[in-house]
């Protein structure tokens, strides 16, 4: 293995069981700008021990989306690395060898105790209202006692022998400080399984020093990992990594991020049109203000800007409506810089509603193009063409009850409609100007006011009371499809009793 010296090297340990949760993505990103930062090197290990949940298919989806974040690693499951390989499952040899270490040195051992050996001891401890620890049958077996429990055909768990010498176990947290643990609370935990499979306070220490983490920044739920895999480096005789643990990111309830206040999943921002810029720069003020009343960062700014020292201890909150508007600033200057990348953002959405299926040409974008141009700064992410623009993709135009009741109850709405349906038709080409001559000259010929004609007409072209310009969104419907809904508005409100 050839990894310099004194080089940054941090990682994310995703468990393949789910999509990549933006809580894990959060993580991520931290020791990714970390390694970033200080030109080290950031990994992915996919720790997929527990087999009954995890999934290549899960693993895949992780991956991708960490693309699509912009969130790179140098070493990894599909590209390998000096200190590979990078799942779990195919690391069982070192673990072995390790366990093995371990056992020759007489710092663990084997235990025969069976799980309903364990459980009467965790009852009898319950009965008498104390905390459970493994009562350490097993520490000193004879020969003999082992040999008796192997003729009986009873496959032992390893666990590791931890001395209680009244200690306090000290971890300096980055973020947190000092944090002392009372060593009364641990006991002889198992590391492996009775059927060889590593334990992850077991295989995370293994990999860890193996793949020669430096720095690991992980979730608050691990603190309490944290002195288990102390005692394990020092039994192994290794240094551990410095460790910074984050608080996890609550929802707009100060409570546990759910689907309640949000989606939980990387990919259903990406589904909705969010753009990862956007995400990773709302990442980054989850933990850290690089310059105060200053939002907006880029990727190479934050890289620069990044120091470990910054992040705080406090529970950021899932701010849903900041989000969407830094989205809105991104997608605006997409707008300028990289319009595809904002019509891109707008495929999915528009695929998921049903209103686009098939392979997206070329004019198919143009035209998208154009309609996210009219609705402007309404768009702020990509669902958002369908919340405002839904009708230029469909003729199907629902009549929503409150702009009915507004607009098309009127006695004679659809006299008035019918006029303009005679005067659009005389033209050959609708532009925003001709639509705008059509209705200034229609007003004032009947001696009514333009709105009277607009309102109404928005109403049945669109469905809609409020939206983009009526000229404008005419414009690009076109003159036929404006004749068209027109003629079916007409025909709507003459049905009405
Ligand atoms: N696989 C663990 C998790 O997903 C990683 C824990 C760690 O970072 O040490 O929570």
């Amino acid at each position: 293995m050839s990894i310099p010296i004194g080089k940054v090297r941090t990682r994310y340990a995703p468990s393949p069981t789910g999509y990549l949760h933006v809580g894990g993505a959060w993580m991520a990103f931290f020791n990714w700008l970390f390694a970033r930062n200080q030109g080290g090197t950031f990994i992915l290990r996919v720790e997929d021990t527990d087999r009954s949940r995890s999934t290549e298919e899960y693993e895949r989806a992780i991956l991708e989306d960490f693309r699509w974040l912009g969130i790179d690693w140098d070493e990894g499951p599909d590209k390998g690395g000096p200190v590979g390989p990078y799942r779990q499952t195919e690391r069982f040899h070192l673990y072995r060898q390790y366990a093995q270490a371990l056992l020759d040195r007489g710092a663990a051992y084997h235990c025969y105790c069976t799980l309903e050996e364990l459980e009467a001891e965790r009852q009898r401890a319950r009965a008498a209202k104390r905390p459970y620890r493994y009562s350490g049958r097993c520490r000193n077996l004879t020969p003999e006692q082992r040999a008796e429990f192997e003729r009986q055909g009873r496959r032992p768990t390893i666990r590791l022998r931890v001395h209680d010498d009244g200690e306090t176990i000290v971890v300096n947290d980055l973020v947190r400080g000092r944090v002392e643990f009372d060593p009364e609370h641990l006991d002889d935990y198992i590391i492996v399984r009775s059927d060889g499979s590593p334990l992850y306070n077991f295989a995370n220490v293994v990999d860890d020093h193996t793949m020669a983490m430096t720095h690991v920044i992980r979730g608050i739920e691990h603190l309490s990992n944290t002195p288990k895999q102390w005692i394990m480096y020092r039994s192994l005789g290794w240094d551990p990594p410095q460790v910074a643990h984050l608080s996890n990111i609550l929802g707009t309830d100060h409570k546990k991020l759910s689907k309640r206040t949000g989606d939980t999943a990387v990919r259903d921002y990406k589904r909705a049109g969010f753009l990862p810029e956007a995400l990773v720069n709302f990442f980054a003020l989850m933990a850290w203000y690089p310059e105060e009343n200053r939002e907006i960062y880029s990727v190479r700014e934050m890289i620069e800007k990044f120091r470990l020292e910054d992040l705080g201890k406090a529970s950021p909150v899932f701010d849903m409506t900041k989000l969407t508007w830094m989205n809105g600033v991104y997608m605006r200057e997409l707008l300028r810089r990289d319009p595809d990348r904002a019509v891109e953002a707008c495929l999915e959405p528009l695929r998921n509603a049903g209103l686009l299926d098939g392979q997206v040409t070329a004019e198919t974008r143009a035209y998208i193009r154009q309609v996210v141009d009219v609705l402007g700064d309404r768009i702020k992410v990509g669902r958002d063409i369908l919340t405002y623009g839904d009708f230029f993709f469909t003729d199907a135009v629902t009549y929503e009850p409150d702009a009915v009741k507004k607009y098309f109850s009127r006695k004679d709405v659809a006299t008035t409609l019918a006029q303009l349906r005679e005067r659009v038709a005389k033209v050959d080409r609708l532009d925003a100007t001709t639509v705008e001559s059509i209705v200034r000259t229609m007003a004032s010929e009947l001696r009514i006011e333009s709105r009277e004609i607009i309102h109404p007409a928005r109403v049945a072209l669109t469905g809609k009371t409020a939206g983009p310009g009526l000229f404008e969104l005419t414009a690009l419907l076109g003159r036929d499809r404006v004749i068209k809904r027109l003629d079916s508005a007409i025909d709507w409100i003459r049905r009405l009793p």
